[in-house]
């Protein structure tokens, strides 16, 4: 009957407007009076004001319904004393102290009712509130996780697009022009342009909610391609790159934008770790392989990529981490890149684990099904 109400930030009741409760509350009231007042039935007809203490309820808050409690007593111990003779009719003042008991042991609990039910109405609103504070927080935070994707996946195309533009030009500005090597440049500034733009529309596509382009892919030929991608961006950060790619493995199901994009993540988180800590000769392995239903842990053949290096290698923290969004240990990181490398792997149903090598040096190792039947 009752409910919540906003009033300047706090939450009371809504009481009944209706006039027809008051209205019934005040006939009850003079009807009751009437009978207890004029006429003289040995009954505790006073009790019944009861009913109308309870339909108070309705119509007032805590002060009201205290007020239409004392009000009842008051009208009962009026009708006594007008109707009996106060000093000498015990049964009637019997009866008088039981109607009297009745009305304020109803209020009491009427009133103790009301506040129960408000506390109650209050600690759902608190509940609402912070249910609708959640929310907002968990869209923000997509929001921001969005972005940051966004801003990570597109931001190494554009940075590779750059180098090549500027090794491009000082091939151009020299006295003798090499014209093969701006060719080069060129053309990799052209890939890189058509994997920012594939990224985009793969973004595009997840905004959508569109499912990932799975299609059977050669494994080998996958790293290969995204490898051929950083070679300058490496060159230029003199790390070198040694390929180990198993000929004929099982084919697998695979978004290829997206797992370049794990390759190309691993790659350059190997090169990067390397560059800052100032490893000498600083070299990166990757490694495509076949692991036997007998060696893996998954029970079944997996295909391998190992990307490893000979750099700082992982602490224990950050290998608890690093797979967190917004982890980072670089000035300008964002912490998104194993987050996101993870993710897709597990819409790959595959897995990515992280480890150190001897003597030094971090080792991440990927996991994916291959396709039954399939080789490359
Ligand atoms: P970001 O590259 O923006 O820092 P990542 O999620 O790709 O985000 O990496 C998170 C952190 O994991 C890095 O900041 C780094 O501390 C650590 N890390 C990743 N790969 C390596 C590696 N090969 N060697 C050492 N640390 C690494």
């Amino acid at each position: 009957m009752t409910e919540a109400m906003q009033q300047g930030g706090s939450y009371m009741y809504r009481t009944i407007r209706s006039p027809a409760v008051p209205a019934a509350a005040a006939a009850l009231t003079v009807a009751i009076f009437s009978v207890d007042a004029l006429t003289s039935l040995d009954v505790a007809i006073a009790v019944l004001y009861v009913a109308v203490v309870l339909m108070s309820v309705w119509i007032w808050p805590r002060r009201g319904v205290i007020g239409v409690m004392l009000f009842c007593m008051a009208l009962t111990l009026l009708a006594f004393v007008l109707s009996h003779d106060v000093l000498r009719d015990d049964a009637a003042l019997a009866r008088c102290l039981v109607s009297l008991a009745a009305i304020a042991i109803t209020g009491f609990l009427a009133v103790k009712g009301q506040e129960a039910t408000q506390a109650l109405l209050q600690r759902e609103e608190a509940l609402n509130q912070a249910r609708n504070q959640l929310a907002h927080a968990s869209r923000v935070s997509t929001l921001g996780e969005m972005t940051a994707t966004i801003a990570h996946e597109v931001n190494q195309p554009l940075a590779a697009i750059l180098t090549h533009g500027q090794a491009g030009l000082r091939w151009l500005d020299r006295d003798q022009p090499e014209l093969g090597e701006v060719r080069r440049a060129v053309d990799a500034m052209q890939q890189n342009a058509r994997r920012a733009s594939e990224v985009i529309q793969r973004i595009r596509g997840m905004a959508r909610q569109s499912a990932p382009s799975m299609v059977p892919l050669a494994p080998a030929a996958l790293v290969q391609e995204s490898c051929d991608l950083l070679r300058r961006e490496l060159h230029r950060l003199r790390v070198k790159l040694k390929l180990e790619l198993a000929a004929d493995l099982p084919l697998v199901m695979a978004d290829k934008v997206q797992l370049q994009q794990v390759v190309i993540n691993l790659v350059m988180n190997a090169a990067q770790a390397m560059s800052e800590a100032m490893t000498v000769a600083p070299t990166i392995e990757v490694r495509c392989s076949l692991v036997p239903a007998g060696e893996a842990q998954e029970g079944a053949a997996m295909i391998q990529v190992e990307v490893a290096d000979n750099g700082p290698g992982l602490s224990q923290e950050h290998m608890e981490r690093m797979f967190s969004a917004f982890f980072t240990t670089k000035k300008e990181g964002m912490g998104m890149g194993l987050a996101i490398c993870r993710s897709i792997l597990e819409a790959h149903h595959g897995s990515i684990r992280a480890g150190n090598r001897a003597p030094q040096g971090a080792v991440m190792r990927v996991l994916l099904p291959p396709v039954t039947g399939g080789t490359s």
